[in-house]
């Protein structure tokens, strides 16, 4: 989708689109110009025809330069301008005498081989020196922002909006509600200062959108500047990160010196950790120099001006933690706006803001479908309507179905759908019998979620098989039961192969990594173990980014830690391997269909797993 990132005040024509026009120019002048106007009358003929001519006295005047002998010849009682290529004829000057031309006049061709020269020496190179110095000009200002000339690099380059031409609003955001009133309150503030200032409060100079990629940080600011009428600067981080120390520094100072001169307006500063991030003292490095200057400036900046006179800054990052304290303290980014992950509604919501844009059945269920998309961002769900209607272009269909919006859910968590990738019989089966595992495991433990979706087919993420686990109702508490279920299901996979085939594979190496985190935090950040009762072993930052944990203990709690980990995942484990085997008919049934459907649904499953159990004898499954 295209966010409006575009130039209100100038269009940006293409470099390519100059270069062909000077070529078509030049092809043009020469191809078609310049031999118009040279030969324009002259008639090339060969050296016996001029001297036949002269013979019969057709000719009266000669003019005879390095290469061409020009002559005016006439004919039918016409006079014609004629040329013939210059012979050595030492007799040439006699021949003409005797037939009595005139060679001493005035040499007819001298102006029109000027003119040429003109034409296609000057005229061109005029043209490029032209051309050169307004490229040159047209790249000075679209760096600095302006006619800055040479010396533009201080300039800083935020883009200018004015009023709604984004074209973004606040109904393009869906969810997000908190942080939607919270901007709504400073546009507000912006269009009637009077009603803030009468009982004396006054706007927060900053505020920072903080949450995880693409939860729609970037897209609630350029709504802000959609709903605003007032100017809004939009720049990146990044941008104020330059080759030479100081630059930075300079286009902070030009930046908030064009705010000042524009307010009321909004500063937005997207990907502020770039510069913003803590200042760690000379370090070994001593490299950051120049983003500690940017960094001081804009701290400086912040104080400098009064909130009064209607500037507020809008930051956004996925790193809030990283940044320096300075930043945070009050009187600069103060306001913190959080943009979470969209929550079942939240998701539904944003599905049907972009589904707007793309032609569906009738059938299409979104609430399903955000179900199913649990843990997804803002962006991912964009991208999954749009990888719906992709679909249904290459299925040859005018809209968007239930099925495609399905499959592009696991297009973008799992991975696309590999269809040349051919496992053979004996992987499809221990696959089956390790998402069976996984499915059988979830479903017979109480608080388990029930399967969505189990697959065989293989994901280009690397996953061979792949089973959709879908929460009933979102909860954000958990239970410790429940977190130990969760260990149990991942684990439930590779019980399944040791239980069936008594031997163990690579395909567990994902599960054992989540199972591994999970157990990890239970008992270092939840608390739920009786040894370390509420103590922190484990400090998260990054939250946002997956979460860095740094250990907060001696050494020989770690060590102990860690052999809880290992005990709290093995108990899970051997629950696993004993629901299994109680159930082993079911496994047995359940993995023999996957193995033949390659892909069912929780429906079927759950259906089977109630039926009575089928006349299978066990372990026949297994051996072919
Ligand atoms: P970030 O938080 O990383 O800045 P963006 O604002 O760039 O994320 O979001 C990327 C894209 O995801 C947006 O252009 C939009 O299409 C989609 N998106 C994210 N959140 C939402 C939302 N709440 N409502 C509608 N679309 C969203
Ligand atoms: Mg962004
Ligand atoms: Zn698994």
């Amino acid at each position: 989708m295209n966010l409006g990132n575009k130039k209100p005040e100038k269009r940006q024509i293409p470099m390519y689109v100059y270069y062909i026009i000077v070529a078509a120019v030049i092809i043009i002048l020469n191809w078609i110009v310049f031999p118009a106007i040279s030969q324009r009358s002259v008639i090339t003929t060969d050296y016996s025809t001029f001297l036949n001519n002269v013979e019969r006295q057709n000719v009266s005047e000669v003019t005879v330069d390095d290469n061409y002998i020009y002559y005016v010849a006439r004919k039918d009682g016409v006079d014609t301008m004629c040329r013939t290529v210059r012979m050595d004829d030492p007799n040439l000057v006699e021949r003409l005498d005797a037939a009595g031309v005139n060679m001493s006049a005035a040499e007819p061709q001298t102006q029109s081989i000027f003119l040429t020269l003109i034409l296609s020496y000057a005229i061109p190179i005029v043209i490029f020196v032209l051309i050169g110095r307004w490229l040159s000009k047209k790249m000075m200002n679209s760096m600095g922002g302006g006619p800055g000339g040479m010396m533009s690099f201080g300039k800083s380059n935020a883009k200018v909006y004015v009023k709604s031409s984004t074209g973004i609003k606040f109904t393009d955001v869906a969810g997000e509600d908190e942080a939607k009133e919270l901007l709504t309150e400073i546009v507000d503030y912006l269009h009637n200062p009077g009603k803030y200032s009468e009982i004396g409060a006054s706007m927060p100079k900053g505020a920072l959108l903080v949450g995880p990629p693409g939860t729609g940080k970037t897209l609630l600011a350029k709504a802000v500047a959609g709903e605003a009428e007032v100017p809004f600067f939009s720049i990146s981080g990044s941008e104020f990160v330059e080759m030479f120390v100081g630059m930075g520094a300079a286009k902070v100072r030009d930046l908030f010196k064009q705010a000042n001169e524009k307010a009321p307006c909004i500063v937005f500063i997207d990907e502020i950790d770039t510069i913003g991030k803590k200042r760690d003292g000379a370090g070994f490095t001593g490299g950051n120099d120049e983003r500690e200057q940017t960094l001081n400036q804009l701290l400086t900046e912040m104080d400098g001006f009064d909130s009064s006179k209607g500037v507020v800054i809008l930051a956004a990052t996925n790193r809030p933690d990283s940044l320096d304290p300075a930043l945070l303290r009050p009187g600069r980014f103060d306001r913190r706006i959080p943009v979470e992950l969209p929550d079942l509604q939240g998701r539904e919501e944003i599905l049907r803001v972009h589904a707007k844009k793309i032609k569906i059945a009738d059938s299409v269920r979104f609430d399903e479908i955000a179900k199913a998309a649990a843990g997804a961002s803002g962006a991912e769900l964009a991208n999954i309507v749009n990888e719906a209607a992709l679909r249904a272009v290459r299925d040859g269909r005018k809209f968007a179905t239930q099925a495609d919006f399905e499959e592009s859910i696991e297009v973008v968590i799992a991975g696309y759908q590999k269809k040349n990738r051919v496992l053979s019989n004996k992987e499809k089966l221990i696959v089956s019998y390790h998402e069976i595992g996984h499915a059988l495991v979830a479903a017979k433990q109480t608080d388990s979620a029930p399967v969505h979706k189990i697959t065989i087919i293989p994901r280009t993420s690397g996953a061979l098989g792949y089973t959709m686990q879908v929460d009933e109702q979102e909860h954000y508490l958990m239970t410790k039961e429940e977190l130990e279920n969760k260990i149990a299901t991942f684990t439930g996979g590779r019980a399944a192969e040791e239980l069936i085939f008594h031997s163990i594979t690579t395909g567990a190496a994902n599960d054992i990594e989540q199972a591994t985190k999970l157990a990890r935090a239970m008992i270092s950040r939840y608390g739920m173990s009786d040894e370390f009762d509420m103590v922190a072993m484990e400090n998260i930052s990054n939250q946002y980014l997956g979460g860095d944990a740094s250990l907060a203990c001696s050494f020989e709690t770690q060590t102990l830690l860690d052999k809880k980990v290992v005990e709290l995942v093995r108990a899970q484990h051997e629950k696993a391997m004993k629901i299994l085997q109680e159930n082993i008919g079911k496994l047995h049934e359940l993995a023999k269909y996957l193995y033949e459907q390659e892909t069912i649904t929780g429906e079927e499953f759950m259906k089977i797993l109630q039926q009575p159990l089928a006349a299978v004898t066990d372990g026949q499954a297994a051996q072919d």
